[in-house]
């Protein structure tokens, strides 16, 4: 896809991975919105940054080897520092730039479902304005243009970002909105 170019660099600074007690609760909704066809990438804000699911991981079955921990982007030399094994989420920009912009805001949870793009006017449910490559800082400047004053964004044509002060609140919004599309079929 001609949306490599743009895809940001990844640094490992260690290969520590996360142990924070709250993966506990990531690794089941992970799950659960693997259960409900989401393809997820979830994460949680830790005090340095935030942890992350990585790249293409089986949302089913995540172990803490499935998961990194984002401590820094340079936002001009396009790079993640990581701490961990694999590559981050190729959503991780769109994850940074809401922590950074959204203080209160301590889960993001991102999915895709058809369901939510076909039925997003009929829900009233904001949308980003233009289609931009996925793992780019255009499209996530898109979405943080809707999540300044929003906790939910339909991204065009791809998916959606949820948002919550904890994961219940990020994961429960998420599915509701779900519910609603699937009830309009
Ligand atoms: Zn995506």
């Amino acid at each position: 896809m001609e949306e490599l170019a743009k895809k940001f660099k990844t640094e490992f600074v260690s290969d520590d991975l996360p142990d924070e007690k709250e993966i506990k609760d990531l690794m089941q909704w992970c799950s659960q919105f693997h259960k409900n066809n989401l393809r997820p990438s979830l994460s949680f804000r830790i005090e340095d940054g935030f942890v992350i699911t990585a790249n293409n991981v089986e949302p089913n079955n995540l172990s803490n080897d499935s998961l990194v921990s984002v401590i820094n982007y340079d936002v001009y030399k396009n790079v993640f520092y990581i701490e961990g094994k694999k590559e981050p989420s190729i959503e991780s920009i769109i994850h940074y730039l809401i922590y950074n912009t959204r203080d209160e805001i301590n889960a993001i949870f991102n999915g895709h479902h058809d369901l939510i793009l076909k039925n997003a006017e009929k829900l009233k449910l904001p949308i980003t304005k233009n289609e931009q490559p996925e793992g780019t800082m255009e499209l996530a400047n898109e979405v943080l243009d809707i999540l300044r004053d929003n906790d939910f964004v339909v991204i065009r044509n791809h998916g959606f970002v949820s948002l919550g002060r904890n994961m219940k609140e990020a994961g429960d919004l998420g599915i509701k909105i779900l519910k609603k599309a699937q009830v309009l079929k």
